[in-house]
């Protein structure tokens, strides 16, 4: 077993109830606190609990121990809270059992019961497993409760044998069973997450600083839209240069207020800003709004000190503030518009403008709003901690983000995951569509763009994706007010003007929505010379009697699981009893199925109009719109109605061997880049991934050595020659692919060719079996910057790039994943035996997209790999060719639990 090197790199994570700590190896510098923790952080009990029997001298051994001297197989990491050591954690390797270390926990007393130790052991786990540590082992008292909760709730399984009022608990490490792990994790993470927001949403007093006297400053605005608002709390004005505003006491500074505030908005210049919010932290404030723009990095890095070094969480900069309108709380500290009604809406933008759109349309359509945060530059809050948030808030029914960019797109995309099945989370989607693959060079990177839509990937994420504002407004019109349909999505068009039924059906079916047949006796209970054929025309004669009998008899259909009505208005409805407008207000809203209305006289383009029953219909100006929203109701229920899925099974992967070869090269190329030949072979291979013999020649003579020895595994008796220098891109086009060599002059040949043709450029060739002929897949991942890793599948070989032929999704993969994306390739034909060909060995392609999945979700550092082709056989299928860049990751553990560090605050 190797050395273990204690990782340098620092977190900062938060415990249970919100209070951000710092995690950082423990060090020689270190001595005193870890003698504090131990001698005067914890009491006589807790240390019996600790070293077992009490000596006088165990806190100074330990501290010996822990910050001697950096030691191979030590690995202590400590929890701090500002200068405060409140915790450690270490593992120190076995001489005997292999791959084993010794665990020992301290947490001072004062810090017990929120989930330090927990958090400092998921820490403790993510280091050993990079360090490739494989047990955890650990002495425990019996009567050690704390310790033992601790494991079991870890999520880790825990094997414990028992002996003379001793516990020796056993804790593998390993991935299997992983998911159990991450969920957990997952929990506490959003528990957490959850307290730490609520000095921010739920504050009980507020601080305003740099409100001035002047008019229509920001600060002034937001200070007096607070007061004005009836916010239920104490709001204090900051601003050394005045007594007074607006009549009310004005303090200097925010040491100098009679309570410390729980959150604080600032209004003050840029420059201020590190220093003001410093000395909010430093008086106890829980939260910071800044509204100030404009920060150099070194300000943007002393605000981020100041917050994490004193468990602030911290909304913008650049933002616009915030609102929430539970009656509890009140607090309108936002200066866009005007303060929402209250209501089950979330809203979270990271554009200033496009939150005061939305604000402004759901008022208008009268959906309220339980809590709006404007994100700014999202340095620390941003719309993964409001779904977390209005998840668990008790009053919000429906999330609405704009979204620009994600700090942590796989904790996005997880989380989207979860929180949609509970509450429908729309976004607008700008459209960018070749976000986050430009430099992109490979096939499979340049494929992803023009075949996966943004849209399909929301929509993995369970995300209902819009186009605008108005769009995102129209859908969550519906959303709000009517039922889910089923699934299946069947949809009966009802108008009183055959030529409007007919748009309104057509633009179902672009949609994707289906239009059932209808029953002929439904005509009976319309006028004569109506058409129940979907779309059903009532002719201009019906009456709001019959048109209420007709949509109730439709309801009831089997065959329909939605209703769009469309009413022109035509000189007969301008008589009241003839209005059919009518038979929809005085009907209930909420039917058995949703209901979408289309007036065409309507000015506006979605609105809600009462009903008899209290309920709400959604009303639009135009049909499009309501089918529009109609089939995003329906991708919704589809969504819900999907099984959980495990993610796929990708057995016997050897994490370790991949770290290390992973980290190797990135040491070696700080910059990143493509691995050679064989460095990409040896990944495969450690993931369990079937590349065919590759064996490095580096010049002629090896050449044809390597060739006789393959060239009988090869098919027909034949090899590949492929010159191979530092990033090359595509080979074969510029004629570094030789195939079929069935001789040793034929391969000497060839090598004498590449010399000839590459010159000194050439680093050497590698040599291959030919592998038999079968359908040329590719098979690969690519990086969204805004989902994280994608996997790729398509049709490959040289013909990949015509036909384009290819569908992605969202790492990790389920095994409905995989099942999906074999079946929506074109090419799918191919694969399951065409024209009396046998099926190819899909199990086998399955487990190469399981396994690039778990590769991708593994390792961060891995943004693009191309597997082009993988033959698919009959008998198995096997890649001849494949490309993986590294490039360097700030985390590399997406579920390691830490708060995200901003691009614009990092250090230089
Ligand atoms: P590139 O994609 O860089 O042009 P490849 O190594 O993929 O180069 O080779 C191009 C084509 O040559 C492949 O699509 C495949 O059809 C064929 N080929 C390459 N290596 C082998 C091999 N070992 N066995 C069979 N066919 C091969
Ligand atoms: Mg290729």
């Amino acid at each position: 077993m190797s050395t273990v090197h204690p990782s340098r790199s620092t977190a900062e994570a938060l415990l249970a109830d919100g209070t951000t700590v710092e995690l950082r190896p423990l060090g020689p510098g270190d001595h005193k606190a870890v003698l504090d923790l131990h001698a005067e952080g914890m009491s006589e009990e807790s240390r019996r609990m600790r070293f077992f029997g009490v000596s006088r001298n165990a806190p100074a051994r330990a501290a010996d121990r822990l910050c001697g001297p950096p030691r191979a197989g030590l690995l202590a990491l400590g929890a701090w809270v500002g200068e405060e050591l409140i915790g450690e954690a270490d593992c120190e390797l076995l001489d005997g059992p292999p791959e084993t270390a010794e665990l020992a926990l301290a947490v001072a007393d004062r810090w017990h019961g929120r989930g330090a130790a927990t958090l400092l052991l998921e820490h403790l786990v993510h280091t050993a497993r990079a360090a490739g540590i494989r047990f955890f082992e650990a002495d425990t008292l019996f009567g050690n409760r704390a310790v033992h909760r601790v494991f079991a709730d870890l999520g880790l399984p825990v094997e414990r044998r028992y002996a003379q009022g001793e516990v020796r608990v056993r804790v593998p490490l390993d991935e299997e069973g992983g998911e159990r792990y991450r969920s957990a994790v997952d929990e506490r993470g959003r528990r957490a997450d959850v307290a730490s927001l609520a000095a921010l949403l739920r504050p009980a007093s507020v601080a305003v600083i740099g409100a001035s006297r002047r008019a229509g400053s920001v600060g002034r605005t937001v200070l007096g839209k607070i007061r004005r608002g009836g916010f239920a709390g104490e709001a204090w004005a900051v601003n050394p240069h005045t007594r007074e505003i607006d009549g009310r006491a004005a303090y200097p500074s925010v040491r100098a207020l009679p309570a410390v505030p729980d959150l604080a908005v600032l209004a003050v210049p840029a420059g201020a800003v590190p220093a003001v919010a410093e000395e909010c932290g430093a008086a106890g404030v829980r939260a910071l709004v800044v509204l100030t723009s404009g920060l150099g990095p070194e300000q943007a890095r002393g605000l981020m000190r100041a917050c994490r070094r004193h468990s602030m969480r911290l909304v913008g900069p650049n933002s616009l503030g915030m609102a929430q309108t539970d009656p509890a709380v009140r607090l309108d500290a936002e200066f866009g518009g005007a303060f929402p009604r209250p209501g089950t809406a979330g809203v979270a933008v990271q554009s200033g403008g496009v939150g005061i759109a939305l604000l402004q349309r759901l008022a208008w359509l009268g959906i309220g709003v339980s809590s709006f945060v404007s994100l700014g530059d999202k340095y620390d809050v941003s719309g993964n901690d409001l779904l977390q948030w209005w998840e668990a808030d008790g009053r919000t029914d429906l999330a609405l983000l704009h979204l620009e960019s994600f700090g942590s797109p796989r904790a996005f995309a997880r989380t989207a995951r979860r929180v949609t099945r509970t509450i429908p989370v729309l976004t607008v989607d700008a459209g960018r569509s070749a976000a986050g693959r430009r430099g992109a060079a490979s096939h499979t990177a340049a494929a992803a763009t023009p075949t996966v839509t943004r849209e399909a990937l929301f929509r993995q994420a369970g995300i209902t994706a819009t186009r605008s504002i108005e769009e995102l407004v129209e859908v969550a019109a519906l959303l709000h007010a009517q039922p889910l349909p089923d699934p299946r999505g069947a949809v009966a068009v009802v108008s009183n003007a055959g030529g409007i039924g007919i748009l309104a059906a057509d633009a179902c079916a672009e949609a994707g929505l289906i239009l059932p047949e209808l029953p002929a006796r439904l005509a009976d209970l319309l006028p004569p010379g109506a058409s129940v054929h979907n779309p059903v025309d009532t002719t201009a004669a019906v009456g709001p009697t019959e048109l209420a009998l007709f949509l109730r008899a439709l309801e009831r259909e089997e065959a329909v699981d939605a209703i769009l009505v469309c009413i022109a208005p035509t000189a007969l409805c301008e008589s009241p009893g003839q209005d059919p407008v009518r038979a929809l207000l005085e009907g209930p809203a909420r039917r058995r199925v949703p209901i979408a209305a289309v007036l065409l006289d309507q000015q506006v383009p979605v609105r809600y109009r009462g009903c008899a029953d209290g309920g709400m219909l959604p009303t639009y100006s135009d049909g499009l719109s309501a089918a529009r929203a109609l089939a995003h109701a329906r991708d919704r229920a589809r969504r819900l109605a999907e099984p959980f899925s495990p993610p796929a099974d990708a057995p016997d992967c050897d994490r370790r061997a991949a770290r290390s070869l992973v980290d190797g090269h990135l040491t070696a190329h700080p910059e990143g880049g493509w691995l050679d030949p064989l460095s990409t072979a040896d990944l495969l291979e450690a993931y369990g991934l079937p590349l065919t013999t590759t064996v490095w020649a580096r010049d002629e003579h090896t050449a044809s050595v390597a060739a006789s020895g393959l060239r009988r595994l090869g098919h027909e008796g034949k090899v590949a020659l492929k010159a191979y220098w530092p990033g090359q891109v595509h080979k074969s086009v510029s004629g570094a692919v030789r195939t079929g060599l069935g001789s040793d002059a034929e391969v000497r040949s060839a090598y004498r060719e590449f010399t000839r043709r590459f010159g000194g450029e050439l680093a050497g060739a590698v040599v291959q079996p030919m592998a038999a002929p079968g359908v040329e897949l590719l098979a690969g991942v690519v990086q969204d910057q805004v989902f994280g890793p994608l996997i790729v599948l398509g049709l490959g070989g040289t013909a990949a790039d015509v036909l384009a032929d290819r569908v992605a999704r969202l790492a990790p993969l389920s095994e409905l994943d995989l099942t999906a994306m074999v079946a929506e390739l074109r090419s799918a034909p191919l694969l399951v035996g065409n024209g009396g060909a046998p099926p190819v060995d899909l199990a086998a392609v399955r487990s190469v997209l399981a396994r690039l999945s778990r590769l991708a979700d593994d390792f961060p550092e891995l943004v693009e790999a191309d597997l082009n082709p993988v033959i698919a056989r009959p008998d198995g299928a096997l890649c001849v060719d494949a490309r993986v860049r590294l490039e360097r990751r700030p985390s590399f553990d997406p579920y390691l639990r830490r708060l995200r560090r901003p691009a614009a605050a990092e250090a230089e």
